[in-house]
């Protein structure tokens, strides 16, 4: 390097020149980097973005002295540098400074077919990417066709001028990063409306001619697991990427018996590139990808970026870097997104693979599973009885479907949203759900799906549910198996060090409970004690008990319900030992577990020995317009006590059974929909009087909690007076941003995806908690709450719990923890861990 560079427009890259990822971008800091390792890298020059920003608007740097950075006629490349890699830019040009006269010279000194290949590459380049010419124009190995062909379509010869060349291609790469195209796709990955581009300048190693010459690129572990492992490619007398871009002829880079290797070939610089490649994780802190040229035998690193990786891989490879002292533990926590955390928890289907989507809808539960079609529970369950995998395509789901989606391994359906019956359920159960999938017709009568691009789907024909993307894809695609291992394990527990929020589950039965203990789970935040009752033996039952036409018939069908109940929650005692279980009162409008098709109504006229208009008067005299808003919650409690006084009972039983051997179990007892403080007096003293009841039954005393869930906005607002009847308050955001908004969580999806895709709501409120409305809700509530009784407990239990934005909010609020479904239990135990953590460190290095 020769003169003096203007640091204002373009900056040399050396171990000490002032080079910030800020203001240069990623790859320019990164090669800084490797250059103060000592890293063979070709001499670089990085143009800011303050300059790439000029140079799109026409004030260009001083061309000449640029060049003049470089040793004589230099051939060159430009590659992007933006602030974060993800955000991508334009692709590399390379060559540049190859004219008419560069190439006859070349050809003496490196022979014809190495000037040949250097030239072509920076006529096909130029044409295509800076002239903006038909690639097809272009596919010719022949130099004088190529020329030929640029001044047919340009009605110019081909640029000979080194700095009109480089002017050019700087000038086309600074426009396309302004474009509207890249401008979209960065801002989809974070990127801010103002994100600059960087540019970096570098010599080129060329990679062709005498000697062992060529170009390759090599990582050190697998993208996939993370596991370490060299891999990568070399390709004789190439350039860039052409190693790993399909050219034939590329080697191995380790010996391997399917072939010649690099270490076979070059066995000094696969040494070289190995310990490049340990300097890279230890002072990088960091798994790398190395572009590296060999020209005449001397190695060049050309570049490195972060190995780009399936988010497993990304644990794995946090997880070895704080266990070899690399980066700290708390590191490792933030360098992994709880978002990602879903690949790991279930089967994904593989990014590599191409997809043929038939439908897109709301991801409302993730993971993949491949299944037939089918269009009914009852079809799903003959499906499973044949041992034969399906996926439950529905126009919705309703309680009905509870067993249909247990035989299923996946749930389509063409309406509802994130907190609509089918996703709320799904994720329970951990099958992968799309929902609001308004993108397919279902014509239920001929029982087929018709596809957004008019293909027929029938019963019986094979899908992938991509639940994780929102997606149905035509036929099985390959999936991945889910990495619930022990980088995963370890990772959570270096969160859970630093968390300062509990994490609970929702889980309604044994398994879920099991889940949620798998996942480490502190105790149940709700159980829905209405999912308990749709098993078929004892959804009859339960009708029956809608069906009673007295209070005596009624209390004799309690009377069967209750050891069911009292079994259920023994089952979930046991399997939460020693931590605490809520117990939510029944909370569904009843209508909700009466038959709506005609055959079901056949069937339950039959089962209770009454005649079919009669079932069907009792259900109609049960509709409501609004059930929603109707006879649920509290409500339901209040009119007819006796269902809250039967499960009060069974806990309470369930209670004194499960305590006799090991701790005493206290549990926690929960009213739903309550918006007023009467109600809450009515509800506690019937359960206060029940619990003596059995006190004094079974001579044994125990404890309890009663709470209350505030999911109307009045409970919220009259908090204070609430929670003098409440020990904890858990806010249902469910319903609460159903009431907030007033908008149905059932019939939400039909519009939202608009509402969203205009700015009229910035995200799906019921999937992201609102904070600016109900987030107002939460804390009036909160500060209402704890005035009314200074240790009340606070929680969420809504679909939000599970949400990183929503969790952080919550910590700030003070609540005592979230509740989420168990498969969301580790994305909140890491999202609350890396608050905690990023909490910590704002503290210890103020701004
Ligand atoms: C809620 O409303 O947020 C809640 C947890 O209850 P559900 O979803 O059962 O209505
Ligand atoms: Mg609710």
């Amino acid at each position: 390097m020769q003169q003096h560079i203007d640091i204002a427009k373009f900056t040399e890259i050396t171990p000490t020149a002032p080079i910030a990822v800020n203001a240069h971008g990623g790859r320019a800091k990164c090669l800084q980097r490797l250059i103060r390792l000592g890293m063979p890298v070709p001499d670089t020059v990085a143009l800011s973005f303050a300059t790439v920003r000029d140079i799109a608007s026409g004030q260009l740097p001083d061309i000449n002295a640029l060049i003049g950075q470089f040793g004589e006629n230099p051939l060159l490349s430009v590659r992007p540098s933006s602030q974060d890699p993800d955000w991508g830019g334009p692709g590399a040009i390379l060559n540049i400074g190859m004219t008419d006269e560069r190439h006859a010279a070349l050809s003496k000194t490196l022979g014809a077919p190495a000037a040949d290949a250097l030239y072509r590459r920076f006529i096909q380049s130029y044409a295509v990417e800076v002239a903006h010419l038909d690639p097809d124009s272009f596919d010719t190995e022949d130099i004088g066709e190529l020329l030929d062909a640029y001044e047919y379509e340009m009605d110019e010869p081909f640029p000979q001028e080194p700095e009109r060349q480089l002017t050019d291609v700087l000038r086309s790469m600074a426009r396309a990063w302004d474009g509207t195209s890249a401008r979209l796709l960065r801002q989809a990955k974070g990127a801010p409306a103002d994100a600059g581009l960087g540019l970096v300048v570098q010599e080129m190693a060329l990679g062709v001619g005498p000697g062992e010459s060529g170009s390759g690129v090599i990582q050190f572990v697998d993208a996939a697991t993370g596991q370490p492992q060299i891999t990568g490619r070399y390709l004789s007398q190439s350039q860039g990427r052409d190693a790993v871009t399909g050219e034939s002829g590329a080697i191995y880079l380790t010996r391997d018996p399917r072939g010649p290797s690099l270490e076979d070939l070059c066995p000094d610089i696969f040494a070289a590139l190995i310990e490049h490649g340990k300097m890279c994780r230890s002072r990088l802190r960091e798994e790398m990808q190395v572009e590296f040229t060999i020209q005449a035998g001397a190695l060049s690193i050309l570049d490195a970026v972060r190995l780009p990786r399936l988010a497993r891989a990304n644990v794995a490879i946090a997880v070895a870097l704080a266990e070899d002292g690399i980066i700290s533990q708390d590191e490792a926590v933030l360098r992994v997104e709880p978002r990602a955390l879903p690949e790991l928890l279930h089967q994904q289907v593989d990014p590599r693979h191409r997809r043929d989507v038939v439908a897109n809808g709301i991801a409302a539960s993730p993971g993949a599973a491949t299944g037939r079609i089918v269009f009914s529970s009852r079809a799903a369950q003959q499906s499973a009885a044949r041992e034969e995998p399906c996926i439950l395509v529905r126009r919705e789901t309703s309680p009905e479907d509870i067993r249909g989606m247990h035989a299923a391994i996946g749930v389509l359906t063409e309406r509802g949203g994130m907190t609509s019956h089918a996703a709320v359920i799904a994720r329970g159960l951990g099958l992968p759900c799309v929902v609001g999938a308004s993108t397919m017709r279902l014509n239920r009568r001929d029982k087929t799906l018709t596809a957004m691009d008019g293909r027929i789907f029938r019963e019986g024909d094979i899908i992938t549910l991509d639940g994780t993307r929102g997606e149905a894809l035509s036929g099985e695609a390959p999936l991945l198996e889910p990495a619930i291992d022990g980088a995963f394990q370890t990772l959570l527990g270096w969160a859970d060090a630093a968390r300062d929020i509990g994490v609970r589950a929702n889980a309604d039965t044994p398994a879920e409970a099991r889940t949620a203990r798998a996942f480490a789970a502190e105790g149940i935040g709700l159980c829905r004690t209405e999912h308990m009752f749709f098993d078929e033996q004892r959804l009859t039952v339960m009708r029956e008990m809608i069906f009673a036409d007295s209070a005596g018939e009624r209390a004799a069908v309690l009377e069967r319900l209750l050891p069911m109940q009292r079994a259920d929650f023994i089952a979930l005692f046991e399997i939460m030992r020693g931590q605490p279980v809520c117990i939510r009162l029944l909370d569904p409008p009843l209508h909700e577990f009466l038959p709506s098709g005609r055959e079901g109504i056949r069937d339950l006229a039959a089962a209770l020995n009454l005649p079919i208009h009669d079932v069907t008067r009792r259900i109609e005299a049960l509709s409501e317009f609004n059930p929603m808003l109707g006879m649920r919650g509290v409500r339901l409690g209040i009119a007819i006590p006796e269902i809250y006084d039967m499960q009060a009972r069974a806990i309470f039983e369930a209670t004194v059974e499960s305590s006799q051997d090991g701790a005493p179990v206290v549990p926690e007892i929960m009213i739903p929909l309550v918006s007023a403080k009467r109600e809450v007096e009515l509800v506690k003293a019937r359960v206060d009087a029940v619990a003596a009841a059995v006190r004094v039954e079974t001579g044994t005393d125990f404890t309890y909690s009663l709470g209350v869930m505030v999911e109307t906005p009045r409970a919220a607002l009259r908090a204070d007076e609430i929670a003098q009847n409440a020990a904890f308050l858990s806010f249902g955001t469910n319903d609460l941003t159903q009431m907030a908004y007033g908008l149905s969580r059932d019939d939400a999806g039909r519009f939202m995806g608009s509402y969203v895709q205009q700015g009229v709501f910035a995200e799906d409120p019921f999937h992201r908690l609102d904070i600016d409305g109900v987030g107002e809700l939460l804390t009036i509530g909160a500060e209402r709450g704890r005035h009314g009784r200074p240790d009340i407990v606070l929680s969420i239990c809504g679909e939000h719990a599970g949400d990183p934005d929503s969790i952080a909010f919550c910590r700030a609020v003070g609540f005592t923890y979230v509740s989420c479904s168990p498969f969301r239990v580790p994305v909140a135990r890491l999202a609350a861990g890396r608050l905690a953590i990023e909490d910590r460190n704002a503290r210890n290095n103020p701004a």
